[in-house]
């Protein structure tokens, strides 16, 4: 079958799907009496599925990838060309799409110096885990090796990485899990936990209480979203990153920046933390570096970080003994160099910027309108409303308003996301994450779904 679809194969498609595919995120039993949604082409922020039925994309493919935007036939050309020409060889050794996006990306990180090629976010954290985990072993007389994680933070879906999950519905039934994670408290200032002035400040203190509490000598890392995502779109208080630096440089603690999903232009600069003035140790990214035309994903390290695996070439245990069989396809870094380029002479960056803070000001007028609305929180083309029943109380809104507001929205035609919806109670947060192409009509058009939709379903 060609991708030219008839209606006829289109059924058949539907079928397929139904019959042999396992959906990611997904109870299947609904689809026992409605089919699955199956896309079929997308151009820009625009989709349509197989019904035929159009939606603008408010969410970039679901989870915050597609930056930059659907159908484009640049990345498509440039995938095709270097394929003809050499589609893989083993990340032992390089290629020319390879050395040219690093030195690109490294361009774009000052203080930061080597890229570490994998396939997708989880296994770009795996690899800076097991680089702590080594540092330790060879640096640190096997002390060293804990790494801390923070409260509502996602790292991913293998086992090491959920056992640095914060989102403990993400976790629950897959233990057991690697030893040595350990859970520090989440930022979120709407979620006070300390009643005081300084809440930055205090929730950056709470780090160092856990590294007391573990024995500095046995802290090697921490791992941390610059806005964290999927927990909920929490922005960072004012006073709490300068104080985390500080917290890692005294007690020599490797500085972990998770920019699975803020990196590549999502939070309005090329990465989250240029925003906040870090100096990490390790950058992680996936999503948004090709923008889900290939699978790359980049952990990308400090030539100190480096330099501690060439410390004895003689015995062949101190180099970093990892391989990603993937992460030596050259479909990736060549996507992600013309994906790159776009958002440069696309002015992408500042497009987002300006969007954000119309999208920032749309959800800010809703929250004036709808008493659901409890926080707004944001940064870039990133924004999230966290929807309560009771404003005083804060008690988050219950499961089915939030999915139905969802679903409102989509039978308008505009997707938008909902964060961890799988835990009753947790978090119901409206959140919004368009290419970084939007324009003030597709944002002003999302805006207004969602105020429809608040209007409908809240009564
Ligand atoms: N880190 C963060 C912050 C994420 O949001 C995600 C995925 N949503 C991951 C890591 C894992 O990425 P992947 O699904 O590509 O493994």
């Amino acid at each position: 079958m060609t991708l030219d679809l008839t209606q006829n194969d289109i059924s058949r498609v539907v079928a397929a799907d139904r019959e042999h595919v396992w959906h990611h995120l997904s109870q299947h039993k609904q689809y026992e009496t409605v089919d699955p949604r199956v896309f079929v082409e997308g151009k820009g922020m625009r989709l349509w599925d197989a019904t035929g039925k159009e939606y603008l994309d408010a969410v970039s493919g679901g989870v915050w990838t597609v930056n930059v935007g659907y159908g484009r036939e640049s990345i498509a050309d440039a995938v095709r060309d270097q394929l003809v020409r050499l589609n893989y060889y083993a990340g032992a050794a390089g290629t020319v799409p390879g050395a040219v996006f690093a030195q690109r990306l490294i361009e774009k990180m000052p203080g930061m110096s080597r890229v570490y090629y994998s396939n997708s976010g989880s296994e770009a954290n795996e690899k800076a885990y097991k680089m702590v985990r080594q540092i330790a072993a060879r640096h640190h007389g096997g002390r060293k090796w804990k790494i801390l994680y923070r409260d509502r933070d996602y790292h991913g879906t293998t086992l090491g990485t959920l056992a640095s999950s914060g989102q403990d519905q993400r976790a629950m039934q897959y233990g057991p899990y690697p030893d040595g994670f350990v859970r520090v408290p989440h930022c979120l200032e709407y979620r006070k936990q300390w009643d005081v002035e300084n809440y930055g400040q205090r929730a950056a203190d709470a780090i160092e209480e856990v590294i007391l509490r573990e024995g500095p000598d046995t802290v090697g890392a921490i791992v941390l979203e610059p806005v964290t995502a999927g927990g909920g779109v929490i922005t960072p208080p004012e006073g709490y990153w300068p104080r985390v630096q500080e917290i890692c440089r005294k007690y020599n603690i490797l500085l972990h920046i998770d920019e699975v999903v803020c990196g590549l232009g999502r939070t309005g600069t090329w990465f989250g933390y240029q925003q906040y003035g870090i100096e990490p140790d390790f950058v992680t990214m996936a999503k948004g570096v090709a923008s889900g035309y290939a699978a790359i994903s980049c952990t990308v390290t400090t030539e100190r970080v480096f330099e501690m695996f060439k410390d004895a070439p003689e015995d062949g245990m101190s180099y970093f003994r990892d391989i990603s069989t993937f992460g030596g396809c050259t479909a990736g870094p060549v996507a992600a160099l013309e994906n790159m380029r776009i958002i440069e002479d696309e002015g992408l960056l500042e497009n987002t910027r300006l969007m954000g803070e119309r999208c920032m000001a749309g959800l800010r007028g809703l929250m004036e309108k709808h008493a659901v609305i409890g926080d707004v929180r944001g940064k870039g083309l990133f924004c999230g409303a966290e929807l309560v029943a009771d404003r005083t109380s804060k008690e988050p809104l219950d499961e089915k308003r939030v999915q139905a507001i969802v679903a409102d929205c989509l039978a308008q035609g505009v997707i938008i996301g909902a964060t961890n919806r799988s835990m009753p109670g947790q978090n119901n947060t409206l959140y919004l994450s368009p290419a970084l192409i939007a324009t003030a009509e597709d944002i002003d058009r999302i805006i207004g779904a969602i105020d429809a939709a608040l209007g409908r379903v809240m009564g």
